[in-house]
């Protein structure tokens, strides 16, 4: 929806490379060419990124925070820098943000008021474990969400069940903030445990950790040999991630059988 009302057919899409792998379908759906501009190494984003977005005439720039496929979290000032600098619509995507550490005290809803071209999307997929339901909700000044609202909008895009178990699941937020407490506690030992196994893992505020594999492993073959016994995580066969797994936090029995295989399949 967002697309459809922000960006003419075929007009130039941005983001940063490595993110979120449906973008580019969504923007080859759209007819649109997508402007992709390399993230830094720690997956932050590069300063001159708004420049480079308005010199190739971007309407509307995806950014993923924390940040897909890393963990990576841009600050709300990085973030109000960017809104500033950049002459377009700046989507930010919150789809993991409840599984940031509540201690660092992140919150980027306070920029809606100060900017009236940033979008925050949410989703219920991942913090509450209801992929199924297809029910996601964006923030935004007025002027952005009336066109989606009365333009874009299909009449009936929520049906009322959906709508029914979205809001019965808000009301339960504290349960789910259970399983967000959880994640984080399995997702500092997993880190430190995979680290301990040679592997380079940067500190992640989202519900997996990215793993570059030891000097001498290969990342494929270490997600092959997983595979093989049952433990599903991703690789992606790109150059900036060709080193390196993606690896859901799991139960911390999952977490332990999939360090007992990781470190048998390393090489001695
Ligand atoms: C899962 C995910 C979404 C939202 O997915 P829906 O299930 O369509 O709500 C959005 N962005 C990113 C980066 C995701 O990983």
């Amino acid at each position: 929806m967002v697309i459809t009302t922000f960006v003419e057919p075929g007009a130039p899409i941005g983001t940063v490379d490595p993110s979120y792998s449906l973008y580019p379908v969504l923007a080859a759906i759209h007819g649109s060419p997508m402007v992709r501009v390399d993230s830094n190494l720690d997956f932050g984003l590069p300063r001159d990124l708004a420049a480079q977005m308005n010199a190739a005439s971007v309407k509307l720039l995806f950014i993923v925070n924390p940040h897909a496929p890393s963990g990576h979290l841009i600050t709300p000032a990085a973030l109000s820098q960017l809104a500033r600098d950049f002459g377009g619509v700046l989507l930010i995507d919150e789809a993991y943000v409840d599984f940031v550490d509540p201690a660092l005290g992140h919150d980027v809803v306070p920029l809606l008021a100060q900017h009236d071209n940033v979008l925050l999307l949410r989703s219920m997929s991942k913090g509450y474990s209801l992929a199924g339901l297809r029910f996601g909700y964006g923030l935004g000044a007025e002027s952005l969400i009336k066109p989606l609202l009365w333009k874009t909008r299909d009449s009936y895009n929520v049906d009322a069940i959906a709508q029914r178990l979205a809001t019965a699941s808000l009301r339960h937020r504290p349960r789910a903030a259970e399983t967000w407490t959880a994640v984080r506690v399995e997702r500092t030992r997993l880190t430190l445990a995979l680290r301990q196994l040679g592997f380079s893992v940067p500190d992640s505020q989202s519900n997996f950790v990215l793993a570059s594999v030891p000097d001498g492993a290969s990342a494929p073959e270490l997600q092959r040999g997983l595979e093989r016994d049952g433990v599903l995580i991703r690789y992606f066969a790109e150059p900036r991630l060709r080193h390196a797994l993606r690896i859901s936090i799991g139960t911390p029995a999952q977490n332990d059988r999939l360090l007992q295989l990781l470190s048998a399949l390393l090489p001695a």
